[in-house]
């Protein structure tokens, strides 16, 4: 994750988005059921085709996010590269 990606994670419009999406969740990761830790993982990236720029971590829509508490969000980062689209 580079640093740019990591400040954005930090922004006000992203803590709703990912509120939202724990609260759809119900608080738990979506693999293992745990409470602990949680993270919002994005199962895709997308780069709009008209500025070539990333998607902003708040812009997709809800079904490309998913909760999943650290141990699981760790472990799918080692074992799968993240997809990227043109959109
Ligand atoms: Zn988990
Ligand atoms: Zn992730």
């Amino acid at each position: 994750m580079n640093p740019i990606y990591n400040n954005l994670l930090k922004n006000p419009q992203w803590y709703q988005k990912r509120k939202q999406i724990l609260q759809r969740d119900g608080y738990k990761c979506r693999h293992c059921g745990s409470s602990i830790g949680l993270n919002v993982h994005h199962r895709q990236y997308h780069i709009a085709e008209q500025t070539g720029y990333y998607f902003l971590p708040w812009k997709y829509n809800d079904r490309y996010l998913i909760t999943l508490c650290e141990i699981c969000h760790q472990a799918g980062h080692v074992n799968y590269k993240v997809p990227t689209f043109n959109v």
